[in-house]
């Protein structure tokens, strides 16, 4: 079992990179920035730029510089598998977890231009800002005489990889399967402690056994502008399952390209939407109708916070419990539908699911 600690600038591609971690390798992911996320929320607060740093700078005060990054390590090893924690920011987190013998650290860099464009893509609550902003916040973030304030230049240099992604996200992951086979390759340097309980396995919880049957599901899925599963269970039953793609004897997207449509929204932005598919929500629930398979009281596992019109049907078939991997950038509605309708909306991680031209 390793722990591999993420590092790097903003924009860089860190988020990708624990992706693939994730989804690709089965590494479980801990995230400082879900961490504060939920102080800050619980709090009343905005979650912001300026409150994250804010709130992780009072809570290293109160407790101790590392202590967010040893809450998320202590969750990490009681897991017993490859574990990612996202992300590493003062050469005090790093210092600390150099003690663990698992603890591998990896930094991902890239050119400033090149990462301005990426969060201007991306346009998550904290990314709305200019150049002139992005650079300035850069400057403060990169540098700093004291070991426990964020110094994100010192963090990188400290690093076991520096992943430099300038390129392709084929080349990104290139990269990190090359990590990966380096880790191997020397499981001496990182070796856990004995006595650990990491050394004991761990059994996943439902949700996590659900959540890893609706990945596989995905695999199966014709959109890549997501390929996303859903399993629909009731107790410890699976009922039915469902993936994105087009309606039964229809062309499928990644044989024939996307049905793209633009969507206007209110405030003038417009959005693009490929349209050929049938979500898999919406095709898990088929499924039920199909087989006459009743999902009244059922809980809904998915990658994203369903659409607007995934979230109607599933309050209209008696689901009673969604639970998310990630958010999804424009799920608000949903949230708010599900809110009002006595729809509980559980996420794995507090973190919006990133893809192309979204
Ligand atoms: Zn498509
Ligand atoms: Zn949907």
């Amino acid at each position: 079992m390793i722990v591999i600690g993420i590092t790097g600038t903003l924009g860089a591609g860190k988020g990708t990179v624990v992706e693939y971690l994730t989804r690709k390798k089965g590494f479980e992911h801990f995230s400082v920035r879900g961490f504060l996320a939920e102080v800050i929320k619980n709090k009343g607060e905005e979650v912001n730029r300026d409150t994250l740093t804010h709130t992780a700078n009072a809570l290293r005060k109160e407790n101790s510089p590392s202590y967010i990054i040893e809450q998320l390590y202590n969750q990490a090893i009681k897991r017993g598998r490859n574990c990612v924690i996202e992300s590493i920011r003062t050469p005090g987190e790093i210092a600390n977890l150099r003690k663990q013998k698992g603890f591998v650290l990896l930094a991902v860099d890239a050119r400033l231009e090149v990462r301005f464009e990426r969060i201007q893509m991306r346009n998550s609550e904290t990314d709305r800002i200019d150049f002139e902003t992005f650079r300035k916040n850069e400057e403060r973030e990169m540098h700093s005489e004291d070991p426990n304030k964020q110094n994100l230049s010192a963090c990188i240099k400290e690093a076991d990889f520096i992943l430099q992604n300038n390129g392709s996200i084929e080349e990104l992951h290139a990269q990190v399967e090359k990590i990966l086979a380096d880790i191997d390759a020397h499981p001496a340097q990182i070796e856990l402690k004995e006595g650990q309980p990491s050394s004991k396995y761990v059994r996943p919880s439902w949700d996590e056994y659900f959540m890893e049957i609706a990945h596989t599901v995905s695999k199966r899925a014709t959109c890549d502008r997501g390929r996303s599963g859903c399993v629909i269970a009731r107790g410890r039953q699976i009922l039915v399952t469902g993936y994105v793609g087009s309606p039964i004897g229809l062309p499928h997207c990644d044989d024939v390209g996307h049905q793209m449509k633009k969507m206007l929204h209110e405030d003038g932005r417009i959005t693009m939407h490929c349209v050929r598919t049938v979500h898999a929500e919406q095709n898990a629930i088929s499924q039920a109708a199909r087989l006459g398979i009743s999902i009244d009281g059922a809980t809904l596992y998915c990658r994203m916070t369903p659409c607007r019109v995934c979230a109607m049907l599933i309050i209209n078939c008696g689901i009673k419990r969604v639970v998310c991997e990630k958010k999804y950038h424009a799920g608000e509605e949903s949230e708010i539908m599900f809110r009002d309708a006595g729809v509980e909306l559980e996420y794995f991680n507090q973190e919006f699911v990133k893809y192309d031209n979204q």
